[in-house]
């Protein structure tokens, strides 16, 4: 019996090499998968345009999983039409340090970072006041925040963790106060979760200094970009993880998530059998961990970090392994987990 039906978004560049190998990772859980192709290639994009993207949105409504491979942005960025067609209003990405993977800083980073996915100043390029000036819009909704720390009181109540929301709601005091009044509002459904307040300059000096203090942290869209990026790069890697987009029903609940790796279509070396697939990998356990396999999530994760950090792995990090010779070592290993 088919347990899980993901549809399964199709990319650019090492795109097919990333799906081959969550292919060969997925057949060795003991879980039946079904994959639901859509070719988004930007070929087929642009030969197919708006009823393209039509197909993707209804079939990922109807099985509201999703694991997308990357894209080339042409005209058009498919995450952000994704993001418009569907309502994704939060992202989801954990950070955290790997074995094995050189890093600036001594101490281990493990952030989950909640990010609230629309608005922000990122919906309103600007525009001119006369030659000298420019000017864009803000905004920051109710709805959205109260779905992003809604989520992110979940996380932490289910793993005993402490939520830090973070802005500077003491000079942006009407739109980042009113996303600290949501989170406090938020914060009293979930008494016994620890939450603290930061501000954002505060945090990125305090994260650097002591990443252990810090767990999952709440912000608006811009200031969650800016971490996202500060944290891989204090782990040591831009590419190596995922994330996760989610669109929530009226009541706050998860409703379609789509799930994709960091990193980009690496177009200099498609084809050749040598990206390294860890961060779709890591895109499929964020999947498990979502339809409550924990368990496989867990499992196909420490696999993951096994290889990487015993040194069996590809060459962006000092391994030999190819593509799919590092899937199959992942695959047996994980297979072996899950059997024991
Ligand atoms: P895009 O326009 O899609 O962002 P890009 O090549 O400009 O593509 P990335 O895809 O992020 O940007 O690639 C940056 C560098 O990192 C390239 O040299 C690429 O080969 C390398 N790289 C990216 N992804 C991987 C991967 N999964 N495995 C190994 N190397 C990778």
């Amino acid at each position: 019996m088919v347990a899980l039906r993901i549809v399964e978004l199709l990319g650019d560049g090492i795109g097919d090499e990333l799906r081959e190998a969550t292919h060969v990772v997925a057949a060795a859980l003991p879980i039946e998968i079904e994959f639901l192709p859509i070719d988004l290639s930007l070929e087929n994009r642009e030969k197919r345009g708006r009823m393209l993207y039509d197909q993707a949105i209804a079939a990922m409504r109807d099985t509201r999983l999703a694991i997308k491979y990357p894209t080339i942005t042409h005209n058009e960025s498919p995450n952000a039409v994704l993001r418009r067609g569907l309502a994704f209003s939060v992202i989801h990405r954990p950070v955290f340090s790997i074995p094995g993977v050189e890093s600036p800083i001594d101490a281990s980073v493990n952030l989950q970072i909640v990010r609230v996915a629309t608005g922000g100043t990122y919906e309103d390029p600007g525009r001119m006041i006369g030659d000298d000036a420019a000017v864009s819009l803000r905004i920051v909704e109710r709805r959205p925040v109260t779905h992003a720390a809604r989520f992110a009181f979940r996380l932490a109540q289910k793993t005993g963790l402490t939520v830090t929301s973070t802005s500077k709601h003491t000079i942006q005091r009407i739109t980042d106060g009113l996303f600290e009044a949501v989170a406090q509002t938020v914060a009293q459904e979930f008494p016994d979760t620890r939450h603290q307040v930061e501000l954002f300059d505060a945090l990125l000096a305090k994260i650097v200094l002591c990443p252990g203090n810090f767990q999952v942290v709440l912000c608006l869209n811009e200031y969650g970009d800016f971490l996202s990026d500060m944290a891989c790069g204090l782990v040591g890697s831009m590419g190596l993880g995922a994330s996760a987009s989610y669109s929530f029903t009226p009541e706050s609940k998860p409703d379609i998530a789509m799930f994709d790796p960091a990193g980009g279509t690496a177009p200099d070396i498609a084809g050749q059998n040598k990206c390294n697939p860890s961060a779709s990998l890591l895109a499929l356990a964020m999947l498990l961990d979502h339809t409550e396999r924990d368990d496989l999530a867990t499992a196909l994760r420490d696999s993951i970090l096994r290889g990487i950090s015993s040194g069996e792995c590809t060459a962006d990090l000092g391994g030999s392994l190819s593509t799919s010779d590092f899937s199959a070592a992942v695959a047996e290993d994980v297979a072996s987990r899950v059997r024991a």
